[in-house]
């Protein structure tokens, strides 16, 4: 499942391919891809829509369009986007498609069929129940120590559930909360209103931290720009990580085996000697 970063890197590819192109014609194969829009009404406020540019708001891929309409797209588990020739035949499970000004086509594949498509008005984007109640973003200049000292002092949960929450703080999911929190040396387990504004702020700096270098990373592949896939990103997590999927294996910084438990059905890795409650 993509995180932050491979949404990132998806953004990223897709405002080149996109900037200042127009679709020409869209048309969705699966109505309930856009279960707010109805097929009639996604092709016809696609038609001739002009992107200006392509934005990300945590893990939703903004298209705003010169048309005032804007598509929010969600790739969940398997979604993924395709940039292929007008004529090329569509691989399996196409759930949209796009086509372009310039002889191509832009199609999104799903075979799991979780992702997500939504056409709103640009101006009501930021209202919408999926981006309202959104945290601030990471990279921005609202996540600050000491706006992630407030939002910790009000959770009950541990502290790995608490950075997993969207609303709390936005951009980590399985794997860069448990890196995150071995890089601050924090105990998943730890209360979270019990954690001193020092070692906040060292959380801060560490959430940032692995998810820049998590995009920097990403950025470095070797990726073919025809397969805009939230996917590409597989073989970057093991040569960065520190604690996740390494079970058994000696931490980095001090030998000790690494840890693995469950919480709310998820794996959780840590250090139980570096990391402190
Ligand atoms: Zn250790």
């Amino acid at each position: 499942m993509p995180e932050l970063p491979e949404v990132e890197i998806v953004t990223r590819h897709l405002r080149t391919l996109l900037t200042n192109r127009t679709i020409t014609k869209a048309q969705l194969l699966l109505p309930k891809l856009a279960a707010e829009n109805s097929p009639r009404q996604f092709a016809a406020g696609l038609r001739n829509a002009k992107c200006e540019t392509v934005a990300r708001r945590g893990k939703h891929i903004l298209m705003h369009f010169a048309n005032a309409k804007t598509l929010v797209a969600h790739l969940r588990m398997t979604g993924r986007f395709l940039y292929l020739d007008a004529a090329a035949e569509n691989p399996k499970h196409t759930h949209a498609q796009f086509w372009l000004d310039n002889d191509k086509k832009l199609i999104f594949v799903d075979p799991r069929q979780f992702g997500t498509m939504h056409l709103v008005a640009t101006a009501e984007v930021f209202v919408t129940k999926a981006l309202s109640k959104l945290a601030p973003e990471p990279f921005g200049e609202e996540f600050t120590p000491k706006y992630l000292h407030a939002t910790l002092k009000r959770s009950r949960q541990p502290i790995k559930l608490t950075l997993l929450d969207q609303t709390k703080v936005l951009g980590l999911g399985n794997i860069y909360a448990s890196e995150a929190l071995h890089r601050a040396k924090i105990h998943p387990q730890m209360s979270p209103h019990k954690l001193s504004l020092p070692r906040t702020k060292i959380l801060q700096q560490e959430i940032i931290a692995v998810l820049n270098e998590a995009i920097a990373n990403n950025s470095t592949m070797n990726m073919n720009p025809e397969e805009l896939d939230g996917s590409y990103a597989g073989g970057v997590y093991e040569s960065m990580t520190m604690v996740y999927e390494r079970e058994g294996l000696p931490c980095l910084t001090c030998q000790t085996a690494i840890l693995r438990f469950t919480q709310s059905g998820r794996s959780t890795y840590y250090c139980p000697t570096c990391q402190k409650r």
